[in-house]
């Protein structure tokens, strides 16, 4: 076990996570000298706690420049996940004997470790995948306050193991038992790669089911750090493998083979249900897939307009449009659109485009080529059949042209059954459309197939309430200006999907998370 550098590191709170908070930004310019001095490395996988080579590598670019190579990385082949899944049997009896109190304290530590090597991690994650300062501190921070949650709640239910009734009969005792599943895989996206990857991870590990980790192929550098933290807190050898690679292999090995007992994926619809549906084979297996999102938001003639745009903005075009949450739909009361169009185009027009390392730009590069062409295409559609008020265009301007830099955009006159409606495009591109009634707009919210976020405007109580009833959404806003549709945090907003976006009904960082990690044994024992 590495001992914990006793680097300086930020307390996060609302309070500190503030673009004019100095002693955040000096940590951040270290932790950039340290992440830059890691650039241009190989990587290997990790099976069993033994280096594997892989069959060949894959280069990482960064989508901010693509002249800067990141690091090469072992490309994983269905041997070394076949390999990997039979070391994370070997280990599942060592680990799911472990007291859970020594599962938590293993865990703990690796969440403390996440936040000493905060602002590195999160310079690393704005090259890997382009997030700007404040939101790849806090996506680390979250992986760490993800697995401190799920160590909590397995404190607060005493480990899942509870004494039953028994009839009146003292001489039988029963016992209900959570006990874990044995091999887990976790698929993780490249959008959150380091709490969509340790935040399921820690509850799979907290539960007591030992790993197989497969990173995003967009960002394998943020699944090496989950690895190295998890191995210098101390978790045993086996417990965790890593195997990065692509998804048509490394990923479909994970989905087929038979060694797995249950899967844990964060990803597209495409990707996700066709996991949902062809995981469980022989006999039923738990299959926890969170997936996409059209998100909207509802502005109502009784809203503060200046409050409805700026969530909106911060929801549409916060990372670039690539959160799942991100707004990608607004419908708005007719008398007011015009003047909430107006706050709207005038917020998008202040935004700041540029390298998310430096401290003064809100918006970065979009993944890679084919997010920039499905942008490109998007906008082409919307100016064909609809306006482009603002937006539309590649960011060339000092040399953002090396990178993938769209500009922040809005479509309007589309008709409401229009696809920029309809699919999740996973780009800074937001449709607005007037509606003649909040009805109107729950009901054009509600035609979608996902289910994922969604935000309303209105100072009237009882429009809010009928909004809170009606809505189809794992995870609703009202009157927020720090995001429309987007925000949440371990504790404190539970997340997760309905319908197209999510198969369990159960939120992440919720009161129900780590207990499906686990199965329930009923254990009657008569004197
Ligand atoms: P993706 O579906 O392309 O990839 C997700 C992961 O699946 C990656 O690791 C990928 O390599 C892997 N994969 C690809 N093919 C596979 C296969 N055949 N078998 C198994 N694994 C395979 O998604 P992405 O582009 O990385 O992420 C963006 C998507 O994730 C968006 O749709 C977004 O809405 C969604 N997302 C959802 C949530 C949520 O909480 N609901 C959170 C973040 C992202």
């Amino acid at each position: 076990m590495t001992a914990v550098a006793a680097s300086p590191r930020l307390k996060i709170t609302y309070a500190t996570l503030r673009n004019d908070n100095e002693e955040l930004h000096a940590l951040y310019d270290a932790g950039i000298d340290k992440a830059r001095a890691q650039l241009g490395e190989h990587h290997v996988n990790y099976v069993g706690g033994q280096p594997r080579q892989g069959e060949g590598e894959f280069e990482k670019r960064s989508p901010i420049d693509q002249d800067l190579v990141l690091g090469h990385f072992a490309k994983g082949t269905r041997q070394d996940v076949q390999d990997a899944v039979a070391a994370a049997k070997a280990a599942f009896p060592g680990w799911s004997g472990t007291r859970w109190q020594e599962r938590a304290s293993v865990l703990r530590r690796a969440a403390d470790l996440i936040s000493e090597r905060q602002m590195e991690f999160a310079a690393l994650m704005a090259l890997e995948v382009g997030k700007n300062r404040l939101e790849a501190l806090g996506d680390v921070e979250e992986t760490a306050d993800l697995i401190r949650y799920y160590c909590d709640q397995i404190e607060a239910n005493d480990g899942y193991d509870r004494a039953m009734g028994n009839l009146g009969d003292a001489s039988v005792h029963t016992r209900s038992v959570l006990r874990p599943y044995g091999v887990f895989a976790v698929i993780s996206p490249f959008n959150f790669p380091f709490a969509l990857a340790g935040g399921p991870a820690g509850a799979a590990l907290v539960a007591g089911n030992t790993v197989v980790f497969k990173p995003s192929s967009d960002a394998p550098f943020m699944g090496q750090k989950l690895y190295e933290v998890l191995r210098d807190a101390g978790l045993p050898d086996g417990v965790f493998n890593l195997v990065a690679g692509p998804g048509e292999s490394v990923g479909a090995e994970l989905q087929e083979n038979e060694g797995v007992d249950g899967v844990v994926f964060t990803g597209s619809f495409e990707v996700g249900f066709d996991l949902y549906k062809s995981f469980a084979r022989a006999y039923p297996k738990p299959v926890i897939v969170e997936m996409g999102g059209k998100n909207p938001a509802i502005v109502s003639r009784k809203a503060d307009l200046e409050e409805a745009a700026e969530g909106v903005m911060r929801s549409a075009f916060g990372f670039q449009g690539q959160k799942c949450s991100a707004n990608s739909r607004v419908y708005v009361e007719r008398p007011v659109h015009d003047e909430f169009l107006r706050l709207l185009l005038a917020k998008t027009s202040e935004i700041t485009i540029g390298d998310p390392l430096e401290r003064s730009n809100w918006l970065g590069p979009v993944i890679n080529a084919r997010a920039q062409a499905r942008y490109e295409n998007a906008v082409a559609e919307a100016r064909r059949e609809g306006e482009v008020p603002i937006g539309g265009d590649r960011a060339v301007h000092d040399g953002l042209d090396r990178g993938f830099f769209v500009q922040p955009t809005v479509v309007t006159g589309l008709p409401t059954q229009h696809r920029l409606f309809r699919d999740e495009l996973f780009v800074p591109l937001t449709a607005v459309a007037p509606v003649d009634s909040v009805d109107e707009g729950l009901r054009l919210a509600n035609e979608s197939a996902y289910a994922l976020t969604a935000g309303f405007f209105s100072e009237d109580r009882s429009e809010v309430d009928e909004f809170l009833r009606r809505i189809q959404a794992g995870v609703v806003y009202v009157n927020r200006r720090a995001g429309a549709t987007t925000g949440a945090w371990p504790g404190i907003q539970p997340f997760g999907g309905w319908k197209a976006s999510g198969s369990t009904g159960k939120a992440g960082g919720g009161l129900y998370y780590v207990q499906q990690f686990m199965r329930e044994q009923s254990q009657t024992i008569v004197d």
